[in-house]
């Protein structure tokens, strides 16, 4: 089963395949309630830093050190370098991960660093981006740096 937050996530990130963009999704979570939805901008605003965890950080805007640090982040892809280093800079506490099977961020590093990363290995995660990297390769190269 899907919990609420994994749930939002997971539309946001159709949300975005929908306007012809990645799906992946994210949202941030505040004592129990969603302050921060987003989804991948690459295609939709030819960004080349809105991946789902900055388009939803910047949703949630300007928050306080002390917010961060009661905030959970999640995602329905395991988080890139950029995206990893956002959540180290404001000391987001943990980070819940739809799948790493098709992409994993530097998973290993950020434990090190003390962020609780839990890994749900979700089937809907795993097949969004199982059907969107082998529709259009090129454009999850790009996003991946690649
Ligand atoms: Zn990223």
């Amino acid at each position: 089963m899907t919990d609420p937050f994994m749930r939002a996530a997971i539309e946001q990130a159709k949300k975005s395949l929908a306007e012809g963009g990645i799906p992946i999704g994210s949202v941030l979570v505040i004592d129990g309630e969603i302050v921060g939805r987003g989804h991948n901008q690459r295609v939709q605003k030819g960004s080349c830093v809105l991946h789902a965890e900055m388009d939803c950080l910047e949703n949630a805007g300007r928050l306080t050190a002390k917010d961060y640090k009661r905030a959970v982040l999640y995602s329905t892809l395991s988080p890139c370098d950029m995206c990893s280093g956002t959540v180290l800079l404001y000391g987001i506490p943990k980070v819940v991960v739809g799948e790493n099977r098709t992409f994993q961020g530097p998973e290993g590093y950020v434990k090190s660093r003390g962020v609780e990363l839990i890994v749900q290995d979700n089937a809907e995660c795993v097949q969004l981006m199982q059907d969107f990297i082998a529709t259009k390769p090129e454009l999850w190269n790009e996003d991946i740096g690649e």
